[in-house]
């Protein structure tokens, strides 16, 4: 499947790239939305990893009204902003919403009907049925690896950008944690050369 616009996956998990997908979120002028449509989602999880080429491209394909991919675009940015709410108050040592945590909670019971005991290699391992045959799928998919990443080790490992207007969460795995920016092309540069003028000026 080919992806109408590629994301910046930088975070090291993919529920915090979702987060990310709310761009400038702290941006005086307002965010900017990347996730803008279904096909966004599709491409978004295909390039997670979270489906594959084949199942995004059965996704795209379905036999499924406009008003039923925009409510699974809306169900998406509910979890998400969920997931924001969470993470931002971990990072800024605030109380965890109790709203948010229902939420979250919601759609991971939803999606857990749709996971499956089967066996891999003489193994039990949990699988999804209906990944490519229903429009919500992705949600689903989101919902457990949000649930997974909070309550995972990793989760401690939680940052954000320290520019002031991007703040993009993304996994510390840095071997002293000094890690600072989201993407030091991005950011790290655009904050040097803010510095380099405000010296300049000054
Ligand atoms: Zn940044």
């Amino acid at each position: 499947m080919a992806s109408p616009k590629p994301f910046e996956l930088v975070a090291g998990h993919v529920a915090l790239d979702l987060v990310n997908t709310l761009d400038n979120r702290f941006s005086e002028t307002g965010p900017e939305e990347l996730l803008a449509s279904y096909d966004d989602l599709l491409g978004f999880a295909w390039q997670s990893g979270l489906l594959t080429a084949h199942q995004a491209k059965k996704l795209k394909c379905l036999n499924a009204s406009e008003a039923e991919r925009t409510k699974v675009l809306h169900k998406v940015k509910e979890l998400r902003e969920a997931l924001a709410a969470i993470a931002y108050a971990q990072l800024d040592g605030n109380n965890l919403s109790a709203s948010a945590l229902v939420t979250l909670e919601d759609y991971f019971k939803q999606a857990s009907f749709h996971r499956h005991l089967t066996v891999e290699q003489h193994r039990p391992v949990w699988s999804w049925r209906g990944l490519d045959s229903q429009v919500v799928a992705p949600v689903w998919l989101l919902a457990q690896a949000a649930v997974d990443f909070l309550l995972s080790e990793g989760s401690l490992q939680l940052r954000c950008c320290a520019s002031e207007t991007c703040r993009w969460l993304f996994l510390d795995a840095s071997k002293n944690q000094t890690r600072r920016w989201c993407d030091m092309k991005v950011c790290g540069n655009r904050m040097k050369a803010r510095r380099f003028y405000a010296r300049k000026a000054e």
